[in-house]
């Protein structure tokens, strides 16, 4: 018999063997309001016609063609702007892990804003690149001199800028951005633009990416109303976009996936109208919010509202004794102290969340 231990021990590198497992909640009955997930369902309607699209599919086959008329379906909705290429992500999990692997030069390292989204970090550690943090001001303002000061000292292979940030949901301060991506520029790194709720923010830096050649843009349909279909999706600079595409493996989107999002694609004003919706009970939430006594809201641009209660934990374990489902990231950062993330839902959903929150109790 093989002593499993022992073959850990021996061959599975020491830093995974103390890694936690990413923890996904249990969430069976509950009202999830945990994962940034649309919470609009397919219509009985659409559903059907889904159903039908997906029976058809060649599942015999390994994916072909219908790959390419997703990704020039997306560059359509997206307006990939002349002479820029796009690629698709199994998630943009996995465009981060692609990049953490091609950017595997001696010396090379991975510079993010704290706190923010952690597989920039573990993307790095996966590889085995050194990761650099930035706090953020305690407003979760970029902190311009520390940001400049840590990238001329570790000239990093790549900066991570999500606009909106994930758990803020606020958008930098675009100056700020400005210098960031220039200084970047002119020590000869990558900046990646990650616009993950770009569905729910008010600005996007799209139309500002042209004017530099080292910044990529990174997005997902999972925010948009397909977490469960995994489509990740990266627009840059035609000849920097091949080289990453190249370690990519190659039959990495489904074609199950494709025709799920050729499909949502084909329905965007359904899903524009369920991110206006979405957008609409944020602001109703915020206001709900605004009249708690000791809760403290961040204004935001995604469909999540980071809030600070007096006891996080005992704020997020009624919610949960009344099955509503949130996520407690205030042992994520020291400046998330006592903080709670809310994803947005329906107005029903978010009248029961807010129901069960009791910060003063
Ligand atoms: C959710 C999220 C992603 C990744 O989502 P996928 O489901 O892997 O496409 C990327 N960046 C940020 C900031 C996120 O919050």
């Amino acid at each position: 018999m093989t002593d499993l231990s022992a073959l850990i021990a021996k061959h599975i590198r020491q830093d995974i063997q103390s890694m936690h497992a990413y923890a996904v909640q249990d969430s069976t009955g509950m009202l999830k309001l945990d994962a940034m997930e649309n919470p609009h369902a397919l219509s009985p309607d659409l559903q059907a016609e889904l159903g039908k699209r997906l029976g058809a599919l060649a599942i015999n086959r390994y994916p072909g063609s219908r790959v390419d008329d997703l990704k020039a379906a997306l560059r359509e909705y997206a307006k990939v702007p002349e002479g820029y290429g796009l690629m698709l992500g199994n998630g943009s999990d996995e465009l981060i892990s692609l990049l953490a692997m091609v950017c595997d030069v001696p010396g090379g390292s991975i510079l993010a804003p704290l706190p923010g989204f952690v597989m920039y970090a573990m993307s790095a550690q996966l590889q085995g690149l050194k990761f650099i943090g930035v706090d953020l001001t305690p407003d979760f303002e970029l902190d311009l001199p520390s940001m400049q000061a840590a990238i001329s000292l570790h000239r990093p292979s790549i900066v991570y800028l999500a606009y909106p940030n994930n758990p803020t949901a606020n958008l930098w301060d675009d100056a700020a951005i400005e210098a960031i991506v220039e200084l970047q520029g002119e020590q000869g790194g990558l900046v990646v633009m990650d616009e993950a709720y770009q569905p729910f923010s008010s600005k996007t830096y799209l139309d500002r990416m042209t004017r530099h050649h080292h910044v990529l843009l990174m997005r997902t349909l999972s925010k948009f109303g397909l977490a469960g279909v995994r489509i990740g999706y990266m627009m840059g600079p035609e000849k920097l976009i091949q080289e990453v595409d190249k370690a990519r493996p190659p039959y990495n989107i489904s074609i199950l996936n494709a025709e799920c999002a050729l499909f949502a694609l084909e329905h965007a004003d359904v899903f524009a109208a369920q991110a206006q919706d979405i957008q609409a009970q944020r602001g109703v939430l915020l206001a709900a919010l605004a009249q708690m006594a000791g809760v403290k809201a961040w204004k935001s641009d995604a469909n999540m509202i980071l809030v600070r209660v007096p006891d996080a934990q005992k704020t997020f374990d009624g919610l949960k004794a009344q099955g509503v489902l949130i996520k407690n990231v205030s042992k994520m950062h020291p400046m998330l102290a006592n903080c709670l993330r809310l994803t947005v839902g329906t107005a029903a959903e978010n009248s029961r969340m807010l129901a069960a929150f009791t910060p003063s109790l």
